[in-house]
C-alpha cells in the first residue's frame, strides 16, 4: 500500500533526493567510492559543499554580505550559539511555542532576556502581534513556523535586528533576508537528512561582542574555514544539494509557496468543513502551511482513536498530534505530494460518512 508520510520531523523527502543520494551512496561523483568514505577536504566533497552554498544564496535569495553554514547540533545548538555570538547585555524573544521557549531558555546564560510577548496563555493557538521590543536588545529571536503548535509568524516589523529559527518553513516561503541578522534551521524538515544545520548570518553582526567564545561555537571560525572546520555530516549535506536542486529546477521558492498554500488550503478547508474535526488555531491569518493541527470537534471526542485507526489503514503515517495539543499533525513540508494531502481529506471524508 502506498505511504502518505504525514512525520513532522524527520520528514518526508523527495523522490529525487532519495533516489540522488542512493546513487550517491554506492558511487559518488565517479570516484567509485561512496559519498560516506571520502574526504570532506577531495575536490568532489568541496564541489557538493559549494554547491550547496551557493544555491541557498541563489535560492532564497541571500544578499551580499551573509555567510551560508551548514553545521551540526541540530537547531538545539543553534539556541545557544545565537546569544553566544550575537547577544550584549541584553536580547528579546517572541514566545510563540515550545521551540522559542527552549531558544529563550539558552539565551538566559548570556544575559537579560525580555520576552516581549507570549501566546502560552491560550496553548500557543495564536501569534502576539503588538508588543514593544526594547531598542536596546541585541536582537528580536522569533520562530517562523512553529511545528508542534500548528502556527506560522511572519518576520516582526522592528528596529532592531531579527534572529530566526527557520528549521520547519526554510525554503517554503519567500523570506526578506536582510532584515535578519541570523537565520537557522535543522535540516530535516524541509532541506535532508538530521545532523546538518543551515545557518545564514550576517558577517557584519559578528565580532561586536567582547565575551570569549569557544572555538567551534564561533561563527567567525566556520566562516573563515567554509564549514569545514571540523568534519562536515558530508551524507546530510550531500542530500541537502539534491533537495535544493529539486527546488530550483521546480522554480524556487516563489513557485513552491504556491503549491504550498494550495495544499494547507485543501486539508484547512475540509477541516473547517468536516463536522468530526476542528482546528486548533482559530485565527486563520496564523494557520501554518507546514504542519495543519487538528482535533475532533468535541461532540466526536470519542472516535478520535478510531479515526486514527481508520486513517492509518489508509496508509497515513505520522499524524497523531504532539502531546502537548493532542489530535492530529499532518505535516504537508515542500516534498509532501499534493495527492498525499487528497489521499487525507478523502480518508476524513469516508470517516465522515461513518458517524
Ligand atoms: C525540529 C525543530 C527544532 C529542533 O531541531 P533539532 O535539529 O532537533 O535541534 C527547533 N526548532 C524548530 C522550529 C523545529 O521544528
Amino acid at each position: 500500500m502506498k505511504k502518505h508520510n504525514f512525520y513532522a520531523g524527520p520528514s518526508i523527502l523527495p523522490e529525487f533526493t532519495k533516489e540522488k543520494t542512493a546513487e550517491a551512496v554506492m558511487n559518488f561523483a565517479g570516484t567509485g567510492l561512496s559519498v560516506m568514505e571520502v574526504s570532506h577536504r577531495s575536490k568532489e566533497f568541496v564541489a557538493v559543499m559549494d554547491e550547496a552554498v551557493a544555491l541557498v544564496k541563489e535560492l532564497l535569495p541571500v544578499p551580499e554580505g551573509y555567510s551560508v553554514l551548514f553545521l551540526q547540533g541540530g537547531a538545539s545548538l543553534q539556541f545557544l550559539m545565537a546569544p553566544y555570538n550575537l547577544m550584549g547585555k541584553k536580547a528579546a524573544y517572541l514566545i510563540t511555542g515550545a521551540w522559542s521557549k527552549k531558544a529563550m531558555k539558552e539565551a538566559k546564560f548570556f544575559g537579560e532576556v525580555v520576552e516581549v510577548a507570549s501566546s502560552a496563555d491560550a496553548n500557543f493557538n495564536y501569534i502576539p502581534k503588538t508588543y514593544d521590543v526594547p531598542a536596546d536588545a541585541s536582537y528580536l529571536h522569533y520562530t517562523s513556523n512553529n511545528t508542534i503548535f500548528g502556527t506560522r509568524v511572519n518576520a516582526p516589523e522592528v528596529n532592531i535586528p531579527l534572529v530566526a529559527d527557520m528549521s520547519s518553513d526554510i525554503f517554503s516561503r519567500p523570506v526578506d533576508v536582510a532584515k535578519h541578522d541570523l537565520i537557522y534551521a535543522g535540516a530535516q524538515k524541509n532541506l535532508g537528512p538530521s545532523g546538518a544545520t543551515l545557518v545564514i548570518v550576517k558577517d557584519e553582526a559578528l565580532g561586536k561582542i567582547d565575551r570569549p567564545i569557544p572555538t567551534m561555537l564561533d561563527y567567525r571560525i566556520h566562516i573563515q574555514n567554509e564549514s569545514m572546520f571540523n568534519t562536515p555530516s558530508t551524507l546530510p549535506v550531500y542530500a541537502s544539494l539534491m533537495t535544493l536542486r529539486w527546488l530550483k529546477e521546480l522554480g524556487g521558492v516563489e513557485a513552491i509557496e504556491k503549491i504550498n498554500i494550495a495544499k494547507a488550503a485543501l486539508l484547512y478547508h475540509e477541516i473547517d468543513r468536516n463536522k468530526l474535526f476542528q482546528s486548533t488555531v482559530p485565527i486563520k491569518e496564523d494557520r501554518s502551511l507546514m504542519n495543519v493541527t487538528f482535533v475532533m470537534a468535541p461532540e466526536y471526542a470519542e472516535v478520535e482513536k478510531e479515526f486514527l485507526d481508520f486513517a492509518t489503514a489508509k496508509g497515513m503515517v505520522g499524524i497523531k498530534g504532539h502531546r502537548s495539543v493532542g489530535g492530529f499533525r499532518a505535516s504537508v513540508y515542500n516534498a509532501m505530494p499534493v495527492d498525499s494531502v487528497k489521499a487525507l481529506v478523502e480518508a476524513m471524508q469516508e470517516f465522515e460518512k461513518t458517524k
